[in-house]
């Protein structure tokens, strides 16, 4: 396997490798490991060539960092893409192929699975290297913690805004009654919620009317629904210039990834009114999950720090309201200061050739 070093600005390492007779082309970025080793999972997409993969690659890294930081995790970011060949002849030797890469980092990176990996995958991984975690029969499904912790999100915005944390009466857009969906819209209902929902999949949407007495809408009508809170639980950027003017809701909890398109519409959503609740601060119950493989931690422990959720959105919404500035920046300034570092009340980003690594080019939705 050949392995290629790139010196990026703000990264502690940046790796590329390539093994010629696994098909086998990735990026591991390091981001930063002031908290402890970095933590982030392995993504498996087809890029147009290695340059979107590198920009994909540091970008998630980065996110990790000041995820698992908010999440008040001893663990650093870090992040790895695997180019995906045009046709994957033999899965198991790619994923061992990657495995014997995470291992040159000594532990300094753990990999996990991600948009388009799987636990089998990482069980080839692991055939290679002891620092991944995610594996079958381990952590187990984070779904119902990442919704769990999603849930405690809804309720922190709904004190924050209305000064009480119940549900009850109020309505929710849902959209996407997925894994964490579905299991969100559960709690919605037992807590006395009203749903709206949708999917592009019939037929979990009719389960949500069945068992929850939801009403459905159409994908593209959820952004005007008459509702009190929408949360996105399917897919990255779906608040963006289009859909922000027509929202009627006065919170945004959900358990998507990059829900802004854009840094900018976290402002937008603010001037509008609309409290957001930063998605990597909402949707922290998977990582912290991974706990249990990464560190050791038993269940209880995880569920408290899910449960703290709740105190960090408080926490990110005061100090955004006490420095103008919107919950998106205010989580990221959170965090910084958890790392040692203080960027200032501006977003700042990075630059790779042209492409914008800090803010949100959605080039892929997932983890
Ligand atoms: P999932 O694939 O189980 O569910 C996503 C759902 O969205 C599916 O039912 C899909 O049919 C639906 N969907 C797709 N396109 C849609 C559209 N245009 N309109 C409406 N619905 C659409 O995924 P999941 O595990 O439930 O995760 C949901 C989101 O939360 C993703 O963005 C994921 O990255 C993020 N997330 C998940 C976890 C986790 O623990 N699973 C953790 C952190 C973040």
């Amino acid at each position: 396997m050949e392995v290629l070093e790139k010196k990026i600005g703000g990264y502690e390492q940046v790796l590329c490798a390539k093994d010629r007779a696994a098909h086998y082309r990735a990026i591991i970025a390091v981001h930063n490991t002031t908290l402890g080793p970095a933590l982030g999972g392995t993504r498996l997409w087809r890029y147009k060539g290695v340059k979107e993969a590198l920009v994909d690659a540091l970008r998630l890294a980065r996110g990790m960092t000041y995820k698992n930081a908010l999440a008040g995790l001893p663990l650093g970011g870090g992040k790895s893409v695997i180019l995906a060949p045009a046709k994957i002849t033999d899965r198991a030797a790619l994923f061992r192929a990657h495995g014997r890469f995470v291992e040159t980092l000594k532990g300094r990176y753990i990999t996990a699975e991600d948009v388009a990996t799987t636990p089998a995958d990482m069980a080839c991984v692991f055939e290679e290297t002891g620092h991944v975690v995610g594996l079958e029969g381990r952590s187990g499904d984070p779904s119902p913690v990442t919704a769990h912790g999603v849930f405690r999100a809804i309720l922190a915005s709904a004190k924050y805004r209305w000064g009480s944390d119940g549900v009850a009466g109020r309505t929710v857009a849902l959209q996407g009654c997925g894994s964490v969906g579905s299991r969100l819209a559960k709690k919605l209902h037992e807590a006395g919620a009203r749903l709206i929902v949708t999917d592009v999949d019939r037929e979990r949407v009719g389960n949500m009317i069945r068992d929850f007495g939801a009403e459905a809408v159409a994908p593209e009508d959820i952004y005007d629904a008459r509702a009190d809170i929408f949360a996105p639980c399917a897919l990255g950027g779906v608040i963006n210039d289009q859909t922000l003017p027509r929202l009627k809701v006065e919170i945004v909890a959900g358990a998507a990834n990059n829900q802004l398109l854009e840094d900018r519409h976290g402002r937008a959503l603010a001037e509008r009114g609309i409290l957001y609740a930063p998605d990597y601060v909402a949707n922290a119950g998977g990582v912290i999950n991974v706990c249990i493989g990464a560190l050791g931690w038993e269940r209880a422990r995880v569920t408290a720090r899910v449960d703290a959720i709740y105190d960090t959105l408080l926490d990110v919404y005061r100090a955004a309201e006490v420095e103008g500035i919107p919950t998106s920046r205010a989580a990221d300034r959170l965090a910084e200061r958890r790392l040692g570092l203080d960027t200032g009340p501006e977003q700042k980003s990075h630059r790779i050739k042209g492409a914008v690594v800090a803010g949100h080019p959605v080039l892929c939705p997932g983890t």
